[in-house]
């Protein structure tokens, strides 16, 4: 199982929590992330590879891990009430997710949920 993350600066925090929350299951589940999302989760105890910050093509990134069909599910925690100079990027991950029908999470309670069946299953 291999799990993209990535929060816009205003659902960082959220993210590091929703991440908290799961820990324990998480170890059994390898992380990629843009680069400062990546950071807090580390801070926060969980080994993630880090990719370039998101501005910078970390979005871009896991799009092409998404678009080789290297990813099984994406959280990105978006934050609706700023502007991101990289929204291109962002748009364009979403449409790859969607292309290639991997589970995308763009808020805590939709992953929650796509967590909850997960453990569920396994
Ligand atoms: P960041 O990128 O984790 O490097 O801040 C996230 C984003 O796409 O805004």
């Amino acid at each position: 199982m291999k799990l993209a993350v990535i929060a816009h600066d205003g659902k960082k925090a959220e993210m590091v929590a929703f991440l908290l929350e799961y820990k324990d299951h998480l170890k059994k589940v390898e992380i990629v992330a843009t680069g400062t999302t990546g950071g807090h989760a580390e801070r926060a105890g969980l080994h993630v590879h880090r990719f370039l910050s998101g501005p910078l093509g970390g979005d871009a990134q896991i799009a092409a891990l998404a678009a080789e069909k290297k990813l099984d599910m994406v959280f990105f925690f978006r934050d609706p009430m700023d502007k991101h100079p990289h929204e291109p990027d962002v748009q364009m991950l979403m449409r790859i997710c969607d292309v290639h029908n991997i589970p995308l999470a763009t808020n805590p309670a939709s992953a929650r949920l796509m967590m909850d069946t997960l453990l569920t299953k396994f």
